[in-house]
Formats: C-alpha cells, sequence, structure tokens
C-alpha cells in the first residue's frame, strides 16, 4: 500500500467530527486543508459548552453503543477504533483534564472552558500543517472529485481537485452556528439518499390551558420518571410555557417521533416518586386525613412541589381521588398529551441525514469513491450525555482511517 504522504486531502466543515478527521489525516502525513464556511471553526462545539461541556461518557462499551439504538453495530466499530478512552487522552494531550461526574458523564475539570479546548485543537492542527479556509462554503461536487466552493465575504468562486475528500456538514438544528443542513439538496443532486432530518433531543409541546400558563410558568420536576411507551428515564423535567423539556424528554424524542409520525396522540407518562416502592406510596396516600387540602397533603406526605396539584388539576381528574390505589396510579402514570416536537432549529441535535445505505463500511459515500462522511450529517441519533459528541468523533476518526487506507490503494 501507498503512503499518503504529501497527498492533497479536503475536509469540509470545521465541527468536532472533521476536525478530528482533519488532525488524524495530517498525523497520517496528509496535506490538509478545511474548508469552513463560517467566520470560525467549532460554533456548535462552543454551544455545546454552554450548558456543561459534555465530551464523552464513562459508561461501559456494550451500553455504549447500544445508545445509538439501530446503528448500535457499527457505533461499536467506531467506538472500539476511537473509544471514550481515546477521546479523554487525546483532551489531555492538548492540556484539557477530564473527569467522570457522578452521572458518569465525561467533562472537562471546571478550569479548562470549552474555548480553551477548541484554541488548543486550532493550534495543534496548525502545528501539523493543516490549513483552514474559513468563510469558504462548499457548494458542490465538479468531475473527478473536484469541489465547487464560493468565498462567503467576496463571493468569489473557486474550484479545488483533492485527492480525497471528507465531508462533515454537521446537522440541520441551531442554523446559526453553520449546521444548516443546506447541504442536502447538493447531495441528493449528487445522487445520494438523504433520510429527511427531524428534531432530536428536543422539548415536547403540550397544550396547557391559559390558567396553567400562568400559574406554572416554568418551573422544574425534580427526580422523576418519564415514560413513553415502554422507554422510562429518570432526571429532571422542565414544565414550560410550550410544554415540557429536560433530559428524560430529550431521551424520549424518538418514541414521540414515531408515535406522532403514526398520526396517534403522542402521550408522555410522568413519575411523580419513582424512588417508592408501589406499596411505600399506597401507604403514605392511605394516611390522608379528610380535611386536608390535596396541595398541602402532597406537599407534606409525599415532597411534591408547588407545580404539583396545578399540574394534576390540568391533566387528571377534576378532583383528586380519595382513594389511594386511584390517587397512585394518578401520581405514578400521569398521561401528558405531546401535539408536536419542538422546531428543528432548536433541537439539540438532528435525527436523519445521509441515508446508512449510500454508504460502505468505511463511511465512503458508494456513488462517489473518495469522498467520505463523519458526524451528525449521517443518520444516527443518540441521546444527550456525551454521546452525541462522542459519536462526531468517533465517525471522524474512523471515517479518516477509511480515507487513508482508500488513498493507500489509489495512489
Ligand atoms: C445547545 C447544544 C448543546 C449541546 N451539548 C452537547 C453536549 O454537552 N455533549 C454532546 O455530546 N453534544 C452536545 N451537543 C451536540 C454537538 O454539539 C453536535 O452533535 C456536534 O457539534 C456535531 O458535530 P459535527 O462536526 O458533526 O457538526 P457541526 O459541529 O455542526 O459542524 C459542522 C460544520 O460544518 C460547517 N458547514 C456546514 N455546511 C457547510 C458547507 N456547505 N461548506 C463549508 N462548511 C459547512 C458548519 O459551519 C459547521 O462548522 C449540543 C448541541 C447543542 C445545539
Amino acid at each position: 500500500m501507498q503512503q499518503p504522504l504529501g497527498k492533497e486531502v479536503a475536509v469540509v466543515g470545521g465541527g468536532p467530527a472533521g476536525l478530528l478527521a482533519a488532525q488524524r489525516l495530517a498525523e497520517a502525513g496528509c496535506r490538509v486543508s478545511i474548508y469552513e464556511a463560517q467566520a470560525t471553526v467549532g460554533r456548535k462545539f462552543l454551544v455545546a459548552g454552554h450548558g456543561g461541556f459534555n465530551l464523552s461518557n464513562a459508561e461501559e462499551a456494550a451500553p455504549f453503543a447500544a445508545r445509538y439504538a439501530a446503528r448500535a453495530p457499527d457505533f461499536t466499530g467506531f467506538l472500539a477504533h476511537f473509544s471514550p478512552t481515546d477521546l479523554r487522552a487525546w483532551a489531555a494531550e492538548l492540556g484539557i483534564s477530564t473527569f467522570v461526574g457522578t452521572s458518569g458523564r465525561v467533562f472537562p475539570e471546571a478550569h479548562h472552558k470549552p474555548a480553551d479546548l477548541l484554541r488548543a485543537w486550532v493550534a495543534r492542527l496548525q502545528a501539523l500543517g493543516v490549513t483552514l479556509h474559513v468563510r469558504h462554503r462548499w457548494l458542490g461536487f465538479g468531475p473527478n472529485g473536484a469541489l465547487h466552493l464560493r468565498h462567503e465575504t467576496t463571493g468569489e468562486q473557486t474550484t479545488v481537485q483533492p485527492a480525497a475528500t471528507l465531508l462533515a456538514l454537521g446537522g440541520a438544528s441551531w442554523a446559526k452556528t453553520g449546521s444548516d443542513g443546506a447541504w442536502r439538496p447538493e447531495l441528493e443532486r449528487a445522487g445520494v439518499p438523504v433520510v429527511p432530518f427531524a428534531p432530536s433531543n428536543c422539548g415536547a409541546e403540550v397544550a396547557w390551558s391559559d390558567f396553567f400558563r400562568e400559574k406554572v410558568g416554568r418551573q422544574p420536576l425534580k427526580n422523576v420518571a418519564l415514560s413513553c411507551g415502554p422507554e422510562t428515564v429518570r432526571g429532571e423535567v422542565m414544565l414550560t410555557d410550550y410544554g415540557i423539556e429536560g433530559t428524560p424528554v430529550y431521551a424520549l424524542t424518538p418514541q414521540l417521533r414515531a408515535q406522532l409520525a403514526a398520526g396517534g396522540p403522542a402521550v408522555l407518562h410522568l413519575h411523580l416518586k419513582p424512588d417508592l416502592e408501589p406499596a411505600q406510596l399506597l401507604e403514605k396516600l392511605a394516611r390522608r386525613r379528610p380535611g386536608k387540602s390535596v396541595a398541602s397533603f402532597l406537599g407534606e406526605a409525599l415532597r411534591l412541589g408547588t407545580p404539583v396539584p396545578t399540574l394534576l388539576r390540568e391533566l387528571g381528574p377534576a378532583i383528586f381521588p380519595t382513594a389511594p390505589t386511584e390517587a397512585a396510579a394518578l401520581l405514578s402514570a400521569l398521561p401528558i398529551p405531546v401535539t408536536a416536537l419542538r422546531p428543528l432549529d432548536e433541537a439539540i441535535s438532528t435525527a436523519g441525514g445521509v441515508a446508512w445505505g449510500a454508504l460502505d463500511e468505511h463511511l465512503m459515500l458508494r456513488m462517489r469513491p473518495g469522498t467520505f462522511v463523519a458526524g451528525e450529517m449521517l443518520d444516527w441519533e443518540a441521546p444527550t450525555g456525551g454521546y452525541l459528541l462522542q459519536g462526531c468523533f468517533s465517525t471522524g476518526a474512523w471515517a479518516a482511517r477509511g480515507l487513508l487506507s482508500w488513498l493507500g490503494q489509489h495512489p
């Protein structure tokens, strides 16, 4: 096999998937150019850093891969090639130490800001000789692997002819970070099937009454469990004026999306006291004395917060059941009808993207030999908790590996 030394390679998209691929390719001796449409790279990566910079997760390999649902068999390989341990070692090499939080999530140590990691990373790429072309938008393919580009400030159009290309153009949420999904028609024109985009890890809309909206506004429900069909997720949810959000809601978006697509009403079931055994809950409810208001009973006996009585009135029967079994059933599976998911642009991540059938096992486009794809623009989804960034890093490393091997076979 020929060495890729000195081969010109283009990486399009400067998010985590593209930057990691660029690093791997440059370390292997390629001459790498990154083309990024925005004025700076890693904008969505920095946004991810605002709300607790969750880089990966310390979960075991098998349950980790299972987070990618139908794509678990593919991700088993990607994660083995660039694992959460590799990610932590990579960050450490850039001077960013990480720790595992109580939930298993992997974060940079508090004194490292997301921008510190990005700065160190870009400096490493530059030291490796990677050329960064910001404000360069990929417009489409030309003949023989050529790429048409437009300078976003001057409007000047150019064509480059790399030996191989890696596309890492991101999903279609948070368009202001550059992840606008505008690449979809271009790839479709080139014959590449793309599964329609859909919001993933997003809030759910509930048609609250005006009274509920005014009275409750935005309030958390801590330590609850939320179910949709057979799936149950524990955590904190937030009641908002449009509906409900928070980690358990985000994790259930695939199930909600399926129920909504099937035309049926989508329903979440809220368990307000998941820590109590059913018998314990019944026993507490049986102690309710006549004359005691529902709100003060729920607050004192069950430590349920202020929005709960209003929530029960909004979604449950007009009068709180006196029979303990009925009351327990209500508190452990309060149905919340969901009318829609929040708009795609608000979602933390995107479902849909380049169809797996369009790719070979190296993440190369079957229709376009020499063009590889990585990151969120592929058709996969995973919950929050570090699985998104890890998925982008791992597919970036895997596609770079495939590209190097392809270059070796196509001098
Ligand atoms: C609010 C929020 C919080 C998040 N928090 C976390 C978290 O804590 N943990 C986690 O794991 N994940 C988190 N994520 C998700 C994570 O940020 C993304 O999954 C990840 O950034 C996707 O990486 P990517 O490289 O595939 O794409 P992106 O990061 O979207 O990068 C794609 C790049 O391609 C560029 N581009 C697009 N089209 C073109 C074109 N035609 N020509 C040239 N360049 C182009 C874009 O400008 C962009 O810079 C969060 C996301 C959001 C929105």
